[in-house]
């Protein structure tokens, strides 16, 4: 026997317990043949015991997906889910999941709705009972126990959905944008209560992993945040937030992690080299989904803002979902009028050239800048090359098809949309047709 291997055996700790849930190589494609359409691959993810974990991400990149598959509502393609260790098979016993909105039974009180899973899993009457009420107390709905669905307000039947949810002590809790369905002070008043329970560990629950597409809410919730991207959904990177609780949004250290987020979610977490092949790799494949017009308020409220500003807040002060914000700040990056740099936005000069330009100068600045782009300039020659009539939009879809597939109809749309903010051409709702605009 070598020395090595003695010390090995006597240093080595003890094996590690296995996470509670680890997810490894899992994708899912929906549909066949050509409709085809992978929504999520080669997804790694741990939850160990004790985690509270925010999936957070744009719309499409595949949460709801990953969630599914996690409680065992829908099945892999490649890879595999474990639970203790074990590997899942069906729905998993242990795992209960909250949707954005709950269908209560109209007709049984708020107490017999949280309590009919547990009648279902044979759970005494009375034992039942007492539950109810502990859980109604527990979620802020004391006093609601023999009221019906009709009766509450939005929020408070989101609360007996967590309190139906919660009934059946799940190991582990899921949700699904479980408050975005919610005014802002009922989410508020929600997530407070749940923050409430799980920390005071009142609930059996071991991990909560949580979707979103709110970077807030994750850094005021999550333990770990994990950051997903799109086309095809794909785990992006990691955050942890080791900040203590109650999570104050005004603390500059809750400030400065929403912006390592937001920055991670628009990719920016990546290296120099690694943005300028993207973006140059971009600028032949992909037109951001913004309108120019939103783009020009964003530039011009840029520009009042004296050129520079955090780019979440101002987000947030434009009303911006992440899912409008990112697409317009990519559209502006791309034409030349902003830079981003760690969570902040910056005019260029040209922005700022824009921004003091008249309606008229903006249009012309705009169309020499967007005709750089592949799809808007192959459209735009191809209308020069037969100015006489007009060009079908079916041609010019599918030329497109033929080369990016699924994506033709959106990246045309705003193609077209593009082109005619900037009046390079004109387009008839009516015939579908494609004219140079002649003005
Ligand atoms: P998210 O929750 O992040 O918004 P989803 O998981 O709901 O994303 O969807 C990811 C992608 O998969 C989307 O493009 C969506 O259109 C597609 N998708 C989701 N469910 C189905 C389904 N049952 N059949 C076909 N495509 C689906
Ligand atoms: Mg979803």
């Amino acid at each position: 026997m070598s020395n090595e291997t003695v010390t090995a055996a006597a240093v080595s700790p003890p094996p590690a317990a296995a996470p509670l849930l680890s997810v490894r190589g899992v994708g899912k494609t929906y549909g066949r043949g050509a409709k085809r359409f992978t929504a999520i691959r080669d997804v790694d993810l741990d939850i160990a015991s004790g985690e509270f974990v925010c999936l957070l991400g744009p719309s499409g990149c595949g949460k709801s997906t990953l969630l599914r598959i996690i409680t065992g509502l829908s099945v892999a393609t490649t890879g595999h889910v474990r639970y203790r260790g074990e590997r899942l098979v069906g729905v998993n016993p242990h795992a209960t999941i909250v949707f954005q909105t709950f269908a209560l039974y109209p007709w049984l009180t708020v107490a017999q709705n949280v309590t009919i899973a547990l009648k279902a899993r044979g759970v005494a009457a009375k034992e039942r009972e007492e539950r109810a009420a502990k859980l109604i107390d527990m979620v802020g709905l004391g006093g609601f126990a023999s009221a019906y669905p009709r009766e509450l307000s939005g929020g408070m039947r989101q609360k007996v959905g967590f309190a139906r949810a919660m009934a059946v002590e799940p190991e582990l809790f899921c949700l699904d944008e479980p408050f975005s369905a919610l005014d802002v002070l009922s989410a508020e008043s929600l997530r407070g209560e749940l923050m409430e329970l799980w920390l005071d560990r009142v609930l059996p629950t071991k991990a909560i992993l949580m979707v979103t597409h709110n970077i807030e809410e994750a850094v005021l919730m999550a333990d770990r945040i994990v950051v997903m991207g799109k086309d095809p959904g794909h785990i992006l990177t990691e955050i942890p937030v080791a900040l203590a609780h109650p999570r104050r949004r005004k603390d500059p250290h809750f400030q400065a992690l929403v912006d390592r987020v937001y920055a991670a979610v628009a990719g920016k977490t990546k290296s120099e080299a690694e943005m300028a092949s993207e973006a140059a790799q971009r600028l032949h494949q992909r037109l951001p989904d913004a309108e120019l017009g939103a783009l020009a308020g964003f530039v011009e409220k840029l520009a009042s803002d004296g050129g520079t500003a955090d780019i979440y807040r101002l987000g947030g002060e434009l009303s911006l979902a992440l899912d409008e914000l990112l697409p317009i700040v990519e559209a502006g990056e791309l034409l030349g009028l902003l830079r981003v740099h760690e969570g902040d936005l910056f005019l260029t000069p040209l922005g700022q050239a824009w921004a003091d330009a008249s309606i008229l100068a903006r249009r012309e600045l705009v169309a020499g800048r967007i005709l750089r782009q592949p799809t808007v300039r192959w459209i735009y020659e191809t209308l020069q090359a037969d100015a006489e009539s007009g060009v079908d939009r079916d041609q010019f879809r599918e030329v497109l098809a033929g080369e990016i597939g699924d994506q033709a109809e959106e990246q045309l749309d705003i193609a077209i949309n593009w082109g005619r903010y900037a009046k390079l051409f004109a387009y008839d709702d009516d015939t579908e047709e494609l004219y140079l605009d002649e003005e």
